[in-house]
């Protein structure tokens, strides 16, 4: 039989990751899909609980949100922008909303997972925390590779922070095989900041399309101060750096010649369209 520790407070899990070998879980959303053939090999650790890590707050600098916070608690919550919101919207179903938790998607590190475009958009930062120890580290460093991720095993993810900053273009798609219940065959956030037709800030980033999400500044570097005649003279050159940095798979969700086509049309049609969305 599975072995489940729930500890009462923060300190006491990370008390527990300093002294033994547990697999910490919050929703158990991925967790149950990992274990759904195999044993676990080590005790598990509850922290979905912990009011310590539930919550989100404006600090004024900061929308900062506690790992454990559901997608549900986040659709209730007004500091959590409207964008993101309507991408939550998008992830599984009522019900899986009701038990995932935004840290168990980042620390999933799935490239498919569908926080992290707007994420890494965001430029968050992720708050590791150990008993003796806490740092915060950009989410486009935490994250290696598929599955993989900077965490120590004595480790938990405390708190996502991402700045608040202004854009007046926002911009989401999520292609997947249905509405609900339907992981991302791809998906693309943009977003900008454009005052008299001028872009003064850009972000774009794909998902499941690389093994962890593509965005690149210094393709975005090349898009600001320019006016919309300016982006149409370089968008087929910015549309062939996007080509050069992405690496789509074939797997049992789509095909790399699938993705690659179909996010570079996304990103066609976003860069046409961002003065007017
Ligand atoms: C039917 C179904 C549909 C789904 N649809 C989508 C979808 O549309 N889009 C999408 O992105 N995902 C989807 N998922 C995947 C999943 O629901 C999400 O990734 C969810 O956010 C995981 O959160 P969780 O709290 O359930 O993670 P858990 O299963 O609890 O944990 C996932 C991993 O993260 C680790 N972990 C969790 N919290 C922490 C922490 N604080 N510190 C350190 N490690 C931690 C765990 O050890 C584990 O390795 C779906 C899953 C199912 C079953």
């Amino acid at each position: 039989m599975e072995e489940f520790i729930i500890p009462k407070s923060l300190n006491e899990a990370l008390r527990i990751m300093s002294e033994m070998d547990v697999e910490p879980f919050a929703g158990g959303t991925d967790i149950m899909v990992k274990y759904r053939y195999d044993k676990p090999a080590k005790p598990f650790l509850f922290i979905g609980d912990l009011k310590e890590l539930r919550y989100v707050k404006d600090d004024g600098e900061y929308i900062r949100i506690g790992s454990s916070t559901t997608y549900s608690e986040l659709l209730e919550n007004r500091n959590i922008d409207k964008i993101f919101k309507e991408i939550i919207k998008k992830i599984a179903s009522p019900s899986i909303r009701n038990r995932g938790t935004i840290g168990g998607n980042i620390c999933n590190a799935s490239p498919a997972a569908d926080t992290l475009p707007f994420l890494y958009g965001m430029d968050c930062e992720v708050q590791i925390v150990s008993i003796n120890n806490s740092r915060f580290i950009p989410i486009k460093d935490f994250i290696i590779s598929p599955k993989r991720t900077l965490i120590l095993k004595n480790e938990l993810l405390k708190e996502i922070r991402y700045k608040k900053e202004k854009f007046n273009k926002y911009f989401y798609r999520k292609i997947g095989l249905r509405n609900a219940n339907s992981l991302s065959k791809l998906s693309f956030f943009g977003c900008a900041r454009i005052k008299k037709n001028i872009i003064e800030d850009i972000r774009i980033s794909m998902g499941a399309v690389s093994p962890v999400v593509a965005r690149e500044r210094e393709i975005e570097k090349m898009l600001l101060g320019l006016d919309k005649k300016g982006l149409n003279s370089i968008k087929e050159e910015i549309i062939k750096r996007y080509e050069d940095i992405i690496h789509p798979i074939d797997d049992q969700r789509s095909t790399a010649e699938y993705r690659r086509e179909i996010v570079l049309r996304i990103l066609n049609y976003f860069l046409e369209n961002i003065y007017i969305i």
